[in-house]
């Protein structure tokens, strides 16, 4: 997939509405990028244009980990865990067999709790109020 370019906020959740129809129906997908870089908006996007919320109902999980959105949908941050015996109490793995999208931030921390396919996001700063969107599809 090519890469995307967004110069605001708005922009970047209507690039995530885009991605939406273009990411598979169920799957898991790494949203990468350092703090600030966009990745909570992306998700903003993203369950927008699944139809599962409205934009401004989506928050940051960084204290809650996981928020649902319908059935479909899940956001998860992985930000405050340090640990992959403490990540492994979420019982992601039952996330990643329901037919659902689940929407994953810090997750490369944690890559053995993965499944194997998955998207990948790589979101860069390139300078005030632009970003850079790589996406990789793996298997
Ligand atoms: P993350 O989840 O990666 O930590 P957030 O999505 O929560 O990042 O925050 C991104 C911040 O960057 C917001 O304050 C937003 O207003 C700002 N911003 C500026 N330009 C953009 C852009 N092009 N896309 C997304 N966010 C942007
Ligand atoms: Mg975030």
């Amino acid at each position: 997939m090519p890469t995307y370019r967004t110069a605001s906020e708005d922009e970047t959740i209507a690039l995530g509405e885009r991605l939406a129809d273009e990411l598979p129906r169920k799957g898991v997908v790494l949203l990468i990028g350092n703090l600030g870089a966009g990745k909570t908006t992306l998700a903003k996007g993203i369950v927008r244009g699944r139809g599962a919320a409205q934009a401004e109902e989506v928050s940051s999980p960084t204290f809650t980990l996981i928020h649902e959105y319908g059935a479909r949908v899940y956001h998860i941050d992985l930000y405050r865990l340090d640990e992959a015996r403490q990540v492994a109490t979420l019982g992601l793995d039952d996330l990643f067999d329901r037919d659902a999208l689940v929407l994953i931030e810090w997750g490369e921390r944690f890559p053995q709790l993965l499944p194997a396919a998955r998207t990948e996001i790589r979101i860069r700063n390139t300078g005030e109020d632009m970003r850079e969107f790589e996406i990789t599809q793996i298997q």
